[in-house]
């Protein structure tokens, strides 16, 4: 089978690899039908983070072609989305809603990599959800977003508590901030300010909900986002961006008592523990449960209720990855959906 391999920073390459197979009894083979470059696959793109020949890609949508002997909930042929993030399901931690710290979980992108034709997923009970049917061709792109963009969005709404009569501002207008305006706008929330210099960006996320758009940065964001607020700041602020920038910038525009979500991976943010105690916010973020949400996202693009897969600008054959990495690095493109 074809899979993506990173040699090194900038050099990404379509390859043969061997066809995976069941190594556990929990374990299940998905043919991939759909698959994408990740905001987060530039970091070791642009060198940020080591690459050296890494298997590439967490996201991923496709029909189950053979199961271990304990897997049941999910059986061949069935069309599945699975978590960028592996999990029984079953723990304690699974249980309470974290699956992102199941303690049997695994990053898809450290050693599975999802930018092939086939993956292996080990506890597919607990990681990938069937939908209803065979989806039709339209719904592919949003089911795939449901397996990180969409979901990691969605928590970042969740954790931030974003809902009526809440005032919702996001940091980031890469395809999880645009995610995070789609969920404060289902779960509710009344002014969703959506923080973004690219006019493309600000129309998709007027389309997906955004009343209120801020260009400035950093203090001057925060100030924007005071004027807008009565002084106070936002009741909730989702940070989708990861640098140090953007997390002062979301910690000073969430008011006293607010909440903050985070979920832009963190790259050498360092907070001045004085600056978070006088803020007296609440904060959650971390790797999303995106597993927690599956159900209900799914059901949500099955009904045509949203529309995620707009995120998707871009779709090259899974051949051409390597074109597609570079769009995203020059910001020619959101985030690009690779065929197989
Ligand atoms: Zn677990």
């Amino acid at each position: 089978m074809r899979g993506v391999v990173m040699h090194e920073p900038g050099d990404v390459r379509v390859e043969e690899r061997d066809d995976p197979e069941i190594v556990e009894p929990t374990d299940a083979i998905v043919k991939l039908t759909a698959t994408c470059i990740c905001g987060s696959d530039l970091w070791p793109y642009r060198g940020v983070e080591p690459a050296d020949h890494v298997l590439m890609g967490h996201e991923y949508v496709g029909v189950v072609e053979e199961v271990g002997s304990q897997v049941t909930n999910v059986k061949v042929g069935d069309f599945v989305v699975g978590s960028f993030v592996i999990s029984d399901n079953t723990c304690e931690i699974c249980r309470s809603g974290y699956q992102s710290g199941c303690v049997h979980r695994e990053f898809v992108h450290a050693g599975i990599g999802t930018q092939a034709d086939k993956a292996r997923i080990p506890y597919a009970d607990g990681t990938l959800v069937a939908t209803p049917g065979q989806p039709d061709p339209e719904l592919i792109p949003s089911l795939l977003a449901a397996s990180d963009v969409l979901g990691t969005g969605w928590y970042g709404a969740v954790a931030a508590e974003a809902g009526p009569g809440k005032t919702v501002a996001v940091v980031g207008d890469g395809a999880v901030g645009l995610m995070a305006v789609l969920a404060a706008k289902q779960l509710g929330a009344e002014r969703i300010i959506a923080m973004s210099r690219h006019p493309e960006r600000q129309e998709l996320a007027r389309f997906y909900g955004a009343t209120d758009i801020i260009e400035e940065r950093g203090d001057a964001g925060v100030e924007k986002i005071k004027e807008l607020t009565g002084g106070l700041g936002a009741h909730s602020v989702v940070e989708a961006v990861g640098t140090q920038e953007a997390v002062m910038q979301a910690i000073g525009a969430t008011r006293p008592g607010g909440h903050m979500g985070f979920v832009g991976v963190s790259h050498d943010v360092k907070v001045p523990g004085i600056e978070l105690f006088f803020a007296g916010i609440h904060t959650e973020g971390g790797p999303a449960p995106v597993r927690r949400f599956l159900p209900d996202l799914i059901r949500l693009i099955w009904d045509r209720k949203i529309d995620p897969g707009k995120v998707f600008d871009l779709t090259l054959p899974l051949d051409q990855a390597a074109e597609g990495y570079k769009a995203m690095d020059e910001r020619r493109a959101t985030k690009v959906l690779l065929t197989l």
